[in-house]
């Protein structure tokens, strides 16, 4: 499943054709399998494995200096949809409403945990949450799962969007050892107003050029928390980019980091939770088939999910570390999938010497 993931033929039907053909002696795989074997296996298979795998291929990248580069490696969690049905097919299913309140279909919701550092973005984990259950409420679960598999020195600080800026979920990653900066939105009113009043009429305190852009940060760490933080103040930052063809790109966010931690790596630990978005769910998603249910079953999900997180990570770490020693430039995915694909229909020349 972790070939057909790389190679971009994650169906189970298609991992069925895959090693029934020639190129199974270049993937390596002894014998043939059917498509329902995969769907037996995985409603069997226990997670635990899987997860302590994706932890031991992170602290093994770390030890090889994969980080090296970064002042700070983050964690990024981030919720999800998909694999939509009209019916009711397992117990994670959660049903979605017309505004009439009738039930419209079903679909799954996960939330995921990638590392950042860099041009890094390694998924580690994954949590689903059925009815009943919250994204929020799964977000503690998967961070101190993490915290337990990778321990707490691995991770500088967790980034996160406005909807898990709730104290129950700040102080799980306090426990965690790891300072949070989380997105400021209307969930938060009074934070919210507090701080746009307070940077409304003053000039910002840092102003940079980042490439092409002009970037501006205001910045204040003597916020009241909200009732129910055990903080002793909140810091916000507002950011403000100036792209050079006008367009003025604008956002809060709150942090427990005090001030010895500087506007400018601040700035970059909130941008680095947009790497979630783009290169955990849409990459996944479009590429790789996260949406699709292969065998619908809510372990064979979780497992397939996990997978999928386990390949993610083994391809970029190869693709961006290991085949960039040398001087050649970083090849793109879609450059290696191609070159992989190529290579299935090479003749194996078996060395007897
Ligand atoms: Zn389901």
């Amino acid at each position: 499943m972790v070939l057909g993931t790389i190679l971009r033929q994650w169906a189970f039907l298609a991992i069925e054709s895959l090693v029934g053909s020639q190129a199974r002696r270049n993937l390596s795989i002894s014998r043939k399998f059917g498509d329902d074997a995969l769907g037996y296996f995985t409603e069997r298979l226990d997670p635990a494995p899987t997860r302590a795998t994706l932890a031991a291929v992170l602290h093994r990248a770390k030890r090889n200096k994969a980080f090296e580069d970064c002042h700070f490696v983050g964690l990024a969690l981030d919720g999800t949809t998909g694999g939509r049905r009209r019916k009711k097919g397992c117990s994670l299913c959660r049903p979605y409403h017309h505004a009439q309140q009738e039930i419209l279909g079903y679909r799954h919701h996960l939330v995921l945990a990638a590392v950042v550092g860099g041009d890094l973005t390694l998924p580690v984990d994954v949590e689903p949450y059925g009815p009943g259950d919250s994204e929020y409420a799964a977000g503690q679960r998967l961070l101190r799962r993490v915290r337990a598999n990778l321990g707490a020195r691995f991770i500088d600080y967790v980034v996160v969007d406005g909807g898990f800026a709730t104290a129950p979920f700040l102080h799980v990653a306090a426990e965690a050892g790891w300072p949070v900066v989380a997105r400021l939105k209307d969930n938060l009113p009074e934070l919210s107003r507090a701080a746009e009043r307070r940077f409304r009429s003053r000039p910002p305190d840092l102003a940079f050029q980042e490439g092409t852009d002009r970037v501006e940060i205001w910045d204040a760490d003597d916020f009241d928390p909200w009732e129910g933080l055990q903080w002793d103040t909140v810091r916000v930052i507002r950011y403000r980019q100036h792209h050079r063809n006008g367009e003025v790109v604008e956002a809060y966010w709150l942090t427990n980091f005090s001030h010895q931690m500087s506007r400018r790596c601040l700035y970059y630990m909130a941008k680095s939770r947009w790497q979630i978005e783009n290169e955990g769910f849409n990459d996944a998603k479009n590429r790789y088939g996260l949406e699709h249910i292969r065998h619908h079953h809510e372990r064979s999900l979780l497992i397939v999910w996990l997978l999928t997180c386990l390949s993610l990570t083994l391809e970029r770490l190869y693709r961006l570390r290991y085949l960039h020693r040398g001087s050649h430039p970083t090849r793109t995915a879609i450059d290696l999938y191609r070159l992989l694909l190529l290579g299935l229909s090479i003749p194996v020349v078996t060395d007897s010497t």
